[in-house]
């Protein structure tokens, strides 16, 4: 349903969002009505059980949507997919084909549905696509649902989620590792969930659902500013009498403009089978969140691709530009993405969810064991995961989760590690009676209210939470290591268990091993969780003293990913081999020198072709003045004193702008090298050009500042 639909309703009989919800997609009751029985079977086999895909149900499947799309007014269809440039792609190709006597038909195989084969030579491969062999495939992933998007004037494009590979079927997108990653933490939660005695378990899955903040500015106002057009963020700019220090804006009520923007995004959400829940502002003014409810993680993420595309397209048609950027503002919060992670069971179990009996709690622990074990073995992947020059203006910033990767558990389950540490089990009295068999196992409050937010990584009650995701990413690669170190410490968890009791225990002999097990991994891995205030000196002291790593920038994060221990964690569970991680390496390694490049180039010609002048004309206006006054025969020294403070903070400038033009000059060609190089010479040189600006604004006049300030930015809209 169109917006303008829907408006020429009366309100009484507007659409409600059920109705239309999933309109746009492929799925569901549309599958069920189109296809042949026997092909729906088999599709569902493939989208609710992941079996590989019957290739002969192709053509079929492909008529069907073919049929769909055109009845909505699709006039193209495109393999939709995740290359690692952070963002999505796809090339469009017109259903119209002609039939050779000058007619046309519309046309689309089962070939086209299920593989494509795009040049893959401009997208980022890190080495792997020779240049002499630039074929890449595409290839349809059919467990997310084939969708219309819909363009400014209406138009509708399918999509078809699909994955990149080279030709050598090597991963060059963000879903290749992730469905791996998906597969191999399946595979052993499932062992360990039936080796625990669940008999209904057939599948488990990856749970995600990710809030999303952003910042919605003034269009005009944007386009007045280069840095927030080639950047997305700004590079210079005083601060204002007003941040968000009154703490007004969180939580407040949602400005009408603002509203009007949210409504238009659900609704185009919605009809794209996205279940967008909840909205409200930020902390900081102007910003704001919206959170779905989760998913399948594959799902999810596709959809997360989808929002930040929507948040994008439908801001313009309502005078705003969303800023996704991770510090779209000196002073005030940035945004980031929350990554609320589980896993669950196909008969619908949440595996990180404490229950009331025993012996789901003996699950929910051995799991939230796991899960602990994992991020201490592997914090530094799981920092390499989120670094980014963006993220870097966050993390440690004292808003922001710290780079520290450590766990939030709340204090009840503090006390419950304490207690399997001392290898006590508190007896439950339920019912007033002790069940001294079965109930050795601490009972679990079932909601654990605390809630820190200074931790990048807290258990929320039945998932758990990973803040420190930056706002612009796509949470495909955070979420393939997630699941890869889970996979991980499941995978040793379940052998140990099995080589101590055998596949099918007695339940006495199982939870006396499980309980001797979660001892040690308690005992051996608790250093990772810390209830505290992340942000204190006190922790970062703590956190060395207990030997996790700290790095504070993707400088010095990525080289993890480089490790012997990385590449046997991927390449043991069949997510990453050797050669795909460092290809992934690199292209972290590149992105972040490219993005501090522009940003910094950005700067320099910000300062040469706007702000120099016109602090310049400034000077010559203040001259004038003193040369008048002297002229009128009047002993001025405080205007001369101004002029001469006004010409050091411009000397200041020029000298700072000197600097960052040397440092962008003298690049390195090694690419550790450039990353040192960018990390230490090319910011901080921006950093001092940023400070000579921020002081001269401060002081120019306001009518000869060539660009919008943060007041306007932040408040006139
Ligand atoms: P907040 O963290 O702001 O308090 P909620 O706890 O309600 O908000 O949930 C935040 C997000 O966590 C939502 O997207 C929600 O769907 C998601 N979530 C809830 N349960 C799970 C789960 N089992 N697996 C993954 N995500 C979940
Ligand atoms: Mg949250």
């Amino acid at each position: 349903m169109s917006k303008q639909a829907a408006a020429s309703m009366n309100t009484h009989n507007a659409p409600r969002a059920s109705d239309y919800f999933g309109s746009l997609t492929f799925s569901g009751d549309v599958m069920l009505k189109r296809l042949p029985p026997q092909v729906f079977m088999n599709l569902q086999r493939t989208v609710q059980s992941g079996v590989p895909l019957d290739r002969s149900i192709a053509n079929t499947v492909a008529s069907a949507i073919k049929d769909w799309a055109l009845e909505h007014g699709a006039t193209h269809y495109c393999h939709w997919f995740q290359p690692l440039t952070g963002a999505t792609a796809e090339k469009h190709d017109a259903f119209l084909s002609p039939t050779g006597d000058g007619g046309a038909i519309e046309k689309f195989s089962g070939d086209a549905l299920i593989q494509g084969e795009p040049d893959a030579s401009s997208f980022p491969s890190g080495g792997i696509r020779d240049t002499y062999e630039a074929r890449g495939y595409t290839a349809w992933d059919a467990t997310s649902p084939v969708f219309l998007l819909r363009g400014a004037d209406g138009q509708k494009t399918l999509c078809i989620p699909t994955a990149f590979v080279s030709w050598t079927g090597e991963a060059l997108d963000q879903k290749t590792p992730l469905l791996r990653s998906i597969d191999a933490v399946s595979k052993h939660a499932l062992r360990l969930v039936k080796l625990l005695g669940d008999t209904k378990a057939t599948n488990v899955i990856s749970t995600l659902g990710c809030e999303q903040e952003y910042f919605l500015v003034d269009r005009e106002l944007f386009r007045e500013r280069l840095d927030l057009l080639i950047c997305g963020r700004t590079l210079v700019g005083a601060q204002p009498p007003k941040g968000q220090q009154m703490e007004d804006h969180y939580f407040g009520s949602i400005p009408e403009p603002v509203l009007a923007f949210m409504s238009e995004c659900e609704e185009r959400l919605f009809e794209l089978g996205i279940p967008v829940k909840t909205r409200h502002n930020e902390v900081a003014p102007r910003q704001f969140e919206l959170a779905p409810t989760f998913e399948k993680a594959n799902v999810a993420i596709d959809h997360q691709m989808t929002v930040m595309h929507v948040l994008r397209s439908v801001a313009h048609r309502h005078g705003f530009e969303c800023l996704l950027h991770e510090k779209p503002f000196a002073g005030i919060n940035g945004s980031g993405k929350h990554n609320n992670w589980s896993l669950s069971t196909d008969s619908g179990a949440n595996l990180l969810d404490p229950r009331d009996e025993t012996h789901s709690n003996m699950q929910f622990l051995v799991f939230l064991a796991a899960v602990i074990r994992a991020v201490d073995l592997h914090a530094d992947i799981l920092r390499a995961s989120i670094a980014s020059a963006h993220n870097d203006h966050r993390l440690g910033a004292n808003e922001a989760p710290p780079a520290i990767m450590s766990i939030y558990l709340g204090e009840m389950l503090t006390d419950i590690l304490d207690q399997l540490e001392r290898g006590e089990a508190k007896r439950s009295n339920q019912g007033g009676e002790l069940d001294l068999g079965a109930r050795t196992l601490p009972q679990i409050p079932r909601h654990s209210s605390d809630r820190n937010r200074t931790s990048p990584f807290a258990f929320t009650g039945n998932k758990f939470e990973f803040r420190a995701v930056g706002s612009s990413q796509s949470v495909a690669w955070p979420n393939t290591v997630l699941n890869t170190m889970v996979a991980e410490s499941l995978d040793f968890i379940a052998t140990s268990l099995e080589k101590k009791v055998g596949k099918n225990p007695p339940p006495g002999k199982l939870e006396a091993a499980v309980r001797a097990m979660l001892k040690e991994l308690v005992k051996e891995h608790r250093r990772v969780c810390f209830d505290g205030n992340g942000y204190s000196a006190e922790w970062h002291a703590e956190a060395a003293k207990r030997g996790l790593p700290n790095f504070p920038s993707t400088a010095e994060a990525l080289p993890a990913l480089l490790t012997k221990k990385a590449q046997k964690l991927f390449s043991t569970y069949g997510v990453l081999s050797s050669r795909e991680l460092h290809a992934r390496a690199e292209i972290q390694m590149e992105q972040y020198c490219k993005l501090v490049q522009i940003e910094a180039r950005t700067l320099a010609q910000m300062v040469h072709t706007q702000i120099m002048p016109a602090v310049l004309r400034a000077q010559g206006e203040l001259a004038d003045v003193v040369a008048a006054t002297q002229h009128a025969g009047v002993n001025c020294p405080d205007t001369e004193a101004s002029l001469g403070d006004f010409v050091r903070l411009v000397s200041t400038l020029r000298k700072a702008t000197e600097v960052l033009g040397t440092a962008l000059l003298r690049d390195e060609t090694a690419i550790e090298k450039r990353v040192k190089h960018f990390r230490s010479e090319v910011i901080p040189a921006m950093g001092e050009v940023r400070k000579a600006c921020d002081a001269l604004e401060r002081v120019v006049s306001a009518d000869l500042w060539p660009i919008p300030c943060y007041a306007e930015l932040l408040f006139a809209s």
